[in-house]
Order: C-alpha cells, then sequence, then structure tokens
C-alpha cells in the first residue's frame, strides 16, 4: 500500500485499465475468477459461447435468457473502487478509465473520462429502427425482445464474442494509455482481447497490477498487489492536482459526458 500510495503522489497522468473483478464488490460475478460464471455449467456452453455472436443470431431466445438473468443487476451499486477513481478523476488525477465492464458503474460512480471497451447494459437498440431502450425496458421483456414500433429485435450495445469494440472507445483508451505516466490494472485477467492488447500502448514509468490472481502482466509490472480492489484503492488518500490540470480535466469531462 506505501508503494502505491507513493506511485500515485508521484504521478502526473494516471490511467485506470479494469475488468470484472472491478464489479465483484458490487455483488456482479466476473467469469475467471472464484466463483465467477466460468466455474459453473449452463447445459454444458460457456459464458464465451452463449454471448457470441453466432449464438446470438441462431439461438436468441437462449441468448436473451442468459443476458437478463445474469448480466443485468439493477440493484447493483458502485462500491469503494468506483468511488475512488471518481475522487481520482474528480481531484484532476486520472486521466482515463479504460473499463471491460459492461455494467455501467463507473459511470453510476459519477466518473466522465470512460472508456467502455465493450459497450452498456444500459443501452439497446433496434436492429431495424435504430430506437434506444433503456436497461429497464430490457428487464421488463420476456423472450426476443421486439422494437414496439417496428417489431425489429433489440439488440443490448454490448460487444459480442466474435464482434469487434467500439472503434472510439478503443482508439481514446489505448491514445490515454500511451500517454499516462502511471498505468493501474485490476481485477482482470487479460484473456480477452483486442482488450488486453491496449496494455501494449503503456511507455510510461509504472505499471501496477491489483488483481487475486495471477495476471500476464504482472511480469511487467513495478508493483504488483495480490489484493482486493475496493479495499486497496479505498485506502487511497488523493491529493489535488495543480488548478490549471484541474480545468483542464474539468473540462474534458464535460465534453466527455
Ligand atoms: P475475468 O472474469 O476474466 O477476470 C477477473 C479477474 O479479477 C480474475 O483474475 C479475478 O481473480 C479478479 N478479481 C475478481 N474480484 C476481485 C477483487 N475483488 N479484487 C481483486 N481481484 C479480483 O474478467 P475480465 O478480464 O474483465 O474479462 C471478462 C469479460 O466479461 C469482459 O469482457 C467483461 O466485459 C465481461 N464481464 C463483465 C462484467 C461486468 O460488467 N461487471 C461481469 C462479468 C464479465
Amino acid at each position: 500500500m506505501k508503494s502505491l500510495q507513493e506511485i500515485v503522489n508521484r504521478a502526473k497522468r494516471i490511467v485506470f485499465f479494469g475488468g470484472a473483478g472491478v464489479s465483484t464488490a458490487s455483488g456482479i460475478p466476473d467469469f475467471r475468477g472464484e466463483g465467477g460464471l466460468y466455474s459453473r455449467e449452463f447445459e454444458g456452453l460457456t459464458p464465451e459461447m452463449i454471448l457470441s455472436r453466432s449464438f446470438f443470431y441462431l439461438h436468441p431466445e437462449t441468448f436473451f435468457d442468459f443476458y437478463r438473468r445474469h448480466m443485468l443487476h439493477p440493484d447493483a451499486k458502485p462500491n469503494a473502487a468506483h468511488a475512488k477513481l471518481f475522487e481520482m478523476e474528480r481531484a484532476g488525477r486520472l486521466t482515463g478509465l479504460v473499463t471491460q465492464n459492461i455494467d455501467g458503474l463507473h459511470r453510476q460512480a459519477g466518473s466522465r473520462l470512460v472508456y467502455e471497451l465493450h459497450g452498456s447494459v444500459h443501452e439497446n437498440a433496434c436492429m431495424e429502427c435504430g430506437k434506444p431502450f433503456s436497461m429497464a425496458w430490457m428487464l421488463g421483456t420476456s423472450g426476443i425482445p421486439r422494437c414496439p414500433d417496428c417489431g425489429g429485435v433489440v439488440k443490448p450495445s454490448v460487444v459480442l464474442y466474435g464482434e469487434a469494440p467500439d472503434h472510439y472507445a478503443c482508439t481514446g483508451a489505448c491514445r490515454e494509455i500511451a500517454r499516462c505516466d502511471v498505468l493501474i490494472v485490476a481485477g482482470t485477467s487479460l484473456e480477452v482481447e483486442p482488450a488486453a492488447s491496449c496494455l501494449t500502448y503503456f511507455r510510461g514509468k509504472e505499471l501496477v497490477v491489483i488483481n487475486r490472481e495471477e495476471t500476464p502482466a504482472d511480469s511487467r509490472a513495478t508493483l504488483v498487489i495480490r489484493g482486493d480492489i475496493a479495499e486497496t484503492l479505498g485506502a487511497l488518500h488523493i491529493e489535488e492536482a495543480k488548478a490549471c490540470v484541474r480545468r483542464e480535466s474539468a473540462n474534458r469531462c464535460r465534453w466527455m459526458a
């Protein structure tokens, strides 16, 4: 913790790169961690198979049943990690928050400089007319959700396996990673591509990994913390950046909102 606090105090531009482990303390299971969805059987199928583009088109009813049951968590609230990252952004210390999560909890916590590589469960759109729908609307449907206006299938705006991540989110994330001097990677197995490859853009001084299990980034890290993310980040003391940096950050937040 002492080393992490020193790294954070020295940093000029911090970027956070996170995954499903950031939200386990909010009650949302991850995939590959202990007790994650991968440890459960879904009639012989893995979440990766069900949440794929081909499965969506071939077995839409099973897809939507799994999606509503296991990917939508309307009662989940941001935890201490989400709150601390928002505090870091507000203080002008965090210049980018890159997440593979689709739960929207970083935005719910207040963060604005968020790059959601895999989209968000809060956005759904009709595949025919493009009409947008909320998560609450999706939760209230059964079977294959259809647009009340045109009858088209309403698809969640989340990136399925076999689909390319959002171009804007990806280029923004890689740009921020390339410009930061401290990169904190947390709660991710780094198994999902191309998201994991965003880390190759990092040219900064300190790579910090916070994860319960080993990750492929550990060998390149200057600091590895094998602990809980919410506890670790929650214990950090955040000093405000200089007024000019805070102003620049606030302007970017307004632009990204
Ligand atoms: P993953 O499940 O592959 O890996 C999660 C990692 O986080 C594991 O190594 C686990 O040990 C660690 N971890 C879990 N809780 C932790 C905690 N409290 N403290 C420290 N470490 C913890 O997750 P991934 O790498 O993000 O890849 C999974 C994919 O599935 C992503 O694409 C993501 O979009 C999606 N997913 C998203 C959510 C969500 O939005 N909350 C949940 C499940 C899966």
